[in-house]
């Protein structure tokens, strides 16, 4: 349904390539594994509800959010799939939503436990949750060496279920594997430690999308993959364990175009100058639709399957580019701003590679204000 026509820019989410990825990611899953797909800041930004159904539809087995609200926007739109929360449910308000939505929080400490024991006590309902462990990362979760504290701590609570127990990796999509390894080994010995105490868990995971590329030695019940759904790689040198579409293009059109003289200034704080007689396209895209302003000159565009500079300072609605050498170009023409057009593309890790920062953060930041076509 492209009813794109009256939009000055617009996110495009391409369903048949999430199918693919996620097909693809399920090919090299050891046998028995379950794909947990991280659908948290509505999808890195490709929409949570759409992105749910596709891929629930082609054999996700499990939904992950961050955010209590995350969850209850899924399940009001009738998505019926196990949902777990990765962040900390902390609150007797937050719990007695947590119930009333059918989510399974994560339980990180005992404490914690203790919390939602009290509210479930009350309401006289069991709830299933996950406990996690930190073996590393030094986020959430009890340390990895107070794992059958923990763990019988949370078994001796009436009410509580427990569905899994995990851990992530802070390191799995980095070439240098030593840290990754000790938080492996540490997993490893948490779960020796479990069963020495005859303690059964019903699943276990740790693997994000880089752990699953690693391998399937780090794929246990489950793994949990959010980057990698949407068609980028956490690392290059991970490029060659599954082939990934990109699922996001972010295209705007050109809103006017202008004839300058040379030493024409461009944009706040003219950080550009037109070293000749210039044609400027200005594009209805900008830093509050989710384009970095650090990449100010910095970026290019597709028009017609041919690179565009973009020149001067990226401001909070627009952005302008140098059109000189395209004559031919007309206002209401479409730019891909990210994605593919003829032979070349511009990727989400180009612009984070251009600024310092991760592919992640480039997709979440799309997740606000553009509307959004579902192709
Ligand atoms: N598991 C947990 C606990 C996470 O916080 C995340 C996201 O950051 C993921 C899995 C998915 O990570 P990725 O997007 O790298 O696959």
């Amino acid at each position: 349904t492209n009813s794109n026509a009256t939009q000055r820019a617009w996110v495009e989410i391409d369903h048949q390539a999430l199918i693919n990825n996620v097909v693809a990611l399920k090919k090299i899953l050891a046998p028995h594994t379950k794909l947990m797909t991280v659908i948290k800041a509505d999808a890195y930004g490709h929409g949570a509800v759409s992105v749910a159904k596709t891929v629930l539809g082609c054999g996700a087995d499990y939904l992950a959010i961050a955010t209590l609200s995350e969850g209850i926007e899924l399940r009001k739109a009738q998505i019926k799939a196990p949902i777990m929360i990765l962040g900390a449910i902390n609150s007797a308000e937050e719990i007695e939503e947590v119930v009333k939505w059918q989510l399974e929080p994560t339980i990180c400490t005992l404490s914690q436990g203790q919390v939602f024991a009290e509210v479930l006590a009350r309401l006289g309902v069991s709830l299933s949750v996950h406990l996690k462990i930190d073996t590393g990362m030094s986020r959430l979760g009890t340390l990895w060496h107070k794992t059958v504290t923990f763990v019988k701590g949370i078994q001796n609570i009436a009410h509580l279920e427990i569905k899994s127990l995990y851990s992530h990796l802070a390191t799995a999509d980095d070439p240098d594997s030593r840290v990754m390894n000790l938080q492996h080994q540490r997993f490893r010995d948490a779960i020796e430690e479990l069963k020495a105490h005859q303690i059964d868990i019903q699943a276990l995971h740790l693997a994000n999308s880089a752990g699953t590329m690693v391998g399937q030695d780090l794929h246990y019940d489950m793994v949990r993959v959010g980057l990698a759904l949407y068609g980028l790689y956490p690392s290059v040198h991970l490029q060659n364990r599954v082939q990934l579409q990109p699922v996001m293009e972010v295209k705007a059109r050109i809103t006017q175009i202008k004839n300058v003289p040379a030493d024409t200034g461009v944009s706040y704080g003219h950080s550009f100058k037109c070293d000749r007689p210039s044609t400027i396209a200005v594009i209805g895209i900008g830093y509050a639709d989710g384009v970095p302003r650090l990449l100010s000159n910095k970026m290019k565009v597709i028009i017609r399957g041919k690179y565009v500079q973009q020149i001067g300072n990226i401001t909070m609605d627009q952005i302008m580019l140098d059109i000189t050498d395209f004559p031919d170009l007309k206002v209401g023409e479409i730019v891909t701003v990210l994605g593919q057009d003829g032979d070349l593309t511009i990727t989400a890790d180009d612009w984070a590679r251009a600024i310092g920062t991760i592919s992640w953060e480039i997709l979440c930041g799309f997740k606000h204000r553009l509307p959004r076509i579902n192709n």
